[in-house]
């Protein structure tokens, strides 16, 4: 997992997580293939400050959509 912020994410949670970045606009975490945020079924999450990232981060799932099936399997999308 890459983290180019101070957010302390949970061990737990790192292998799902490809990267925590933040810009102009906030904070962002991208999820892993296989891996969604549940909150908003999406695999991109931005929050305006760590903490609301970090609920975000917490409602990590497994994902079987499409999407994360080809990337898994290592098929071309
Ligand atoms: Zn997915």
């Amino acid at each position: 997992m890459k983290n180019r912020t101070k957010i302390k994410v949970p061990l737990k949670y790192q292998p799902m997580i490809e990267e925590v970045d933040k810009d102009s606009d906030g904070y962002w975490a991208y999820s892993k293939p296989g891996f969604k945020f549940a909150d908003m079924e999406c695999h991109t999450a931005r929050e305006d400050s760590q903490v609301d990232l970090l609920d975000v981060i917490r409602s990590l799932a497994p994902c079987d959509c499409k999407e994360c099936a080809s990337e898994v399997s290592g098929a071309a999308v």
